[in-house]
């Protein structure tokens, strides 16, 4: 179901908010001359958006925790020196006061806050009166209906200048990334809200510094709206955040190599892209009615052993289905991960049909 938003046209007032809008600056503020460093090599590169948290939400206690409001300050004299606007977090209503009371220009909710409906609901009442951009990050775990409650709540609010970050999901296996990006998410929140733009934070997602070129390609592929993505002077002596951190020079090589591909082609070039999506949408319908027959043949498998009273999963037999699969798959350029994904889907759904038959 298609969610209702009032969105309005630009998100940032003052901004030239066309794609990609990239927002930059420290993951903290530490001291004034770490911020007004980072700024002023920020502002030559044409940086329009400073970002910087001035509280910090830390996994654990004991460290360093933000500059506090303190640290407001050293923004405005950004503001005022540079001509950027300014972002912080902001994860309860003191906070939302300090920041509006110092002229902040874009709030943003953190993504530990945005798991939580109670927090999320006393900022929304804090803002209501007031007209300045909110970004709603993605919650820490990946339920798309938790960042959608989270959107509609600061809308509610009468917050109109709205979008969403995808900073990614935590994750109990640590792979690649520091935090998983399960790019379906974000995908679906497209389709759910379709007029909302989403950034993406690939310092977040990525955790280290060599994977968030990448990242920032695949995040315009996907034809997302902008970057939010964390710079310092010094990085690898930042007080949070080091190895994702990166220096203005580098995010200037990173945008300038950034590959901006167009949503439409010209009319020539469609032709053919409409013909391969023909083929796609043939495909596709094949896949499906294979499948059709699959769980047809599942259920028969669910009356016999129903009949003859044998449980619905064997795992051994599961075992050996999965490793043939995945080889028979890799001698079809399909990857191990990519088959094995599809036939835990197939086997959950298979299950289910059997499930159904046998307690009939
Ligand atoms: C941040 O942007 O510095 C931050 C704390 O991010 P998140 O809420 O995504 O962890
Ligand atoms: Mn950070």
């Amino acid at each position: 179901m298609i969610v209702n938003l009032n969105i309005a046209d630009t998100l940032i007032e003052g901004i030239d908010c066309k794609k990609p809008l990239i927002m930059s600056g420290p993951c903290s503020a530490e001291t004034e001359e770490q911020v007004m460093t980072t700024a002023r090599d920020l502002a030559k590169i044409g940086i329009k958006i400073f970002r910087a948290g001035i509280w910090k939400p830390r996994t654990r206690p004991n460290a360093f925790e933000g500059v506090g409001s303190e640290g407001l300050a050293w923004l405005k004299r950004v503001k005022d020196e540079t001509g950027m606007l300014t972002a912080v977090e902001v994860a309860n209503v003191k906070h939302v006061y300090e920041a509006l009371k110092n002229n902040v220009d874009i709030l943003w909710i953190g993504a530990r806050t945005s798991a939580n409906p109670f927090a999320v609901q006393e900022i929304a009442d804090s803002l209501k009166g007031v007209n300045i951009p909110v970004l709603v990050k993605n919650p820490v775990n990946p339920d798309v209906e938790l960042w959608i409650g989270a959107l509609e709540r600061i809308n509610a609010a009468g917050i109109t200048h709205l979008a969403a970050i995808h900073r990614g999901f935590s994750d109990y296996a640590k792979g690649q990334y520091r935090n998983n990006p399960q790019w379906t998410i974000p995908i679906e929140l497209r389709r759910r809200i379709p007029n909302l733009q989403i950034i993406v934070d690939p310092s977040h997602i990525a955790g280290k510094r060599d994977l968030i070129m990448d990242l920032c390609q695949h995040a315009m592929d996907l034809d997302f709206d902008g970057l939010i993505i964390e710079s310092h002077c010094d990085p690898d002596h930042a007080w949070s955040d080091a190895s994702q951190q990166i220096q203005p020079e580098h995010l200037d090589y990173i945008l300038k190599n950034l590959i901006l591909r167009s949503q439409s082609v010209d009319n020539k070039q469609s032709v053919t892209l409409e013909e391969l999506r023909v083929q796609i949408d043939k495909l596709d319908d094949e896949v499906l009615k294979v499948l059709e027959q699959r769980m047809i043949v599942a259920e028969k498998i669910g009356t016999f052993k129903k009949e003859n009273n044998v449980t619905i999963l064997q795992s051994s037999r599961w075992d050996v289905l999965l490793k043939q699969r995945i080889n028979i798959g890799l001698a079809k350029g399909l990857s191990a991960d990519f088959v094995q994904k599809i036939y835990s889907a197939i086997h959950e759904e298979s299950i289910q049909h059997q499930k159904t038959v046998m307690n009939k």
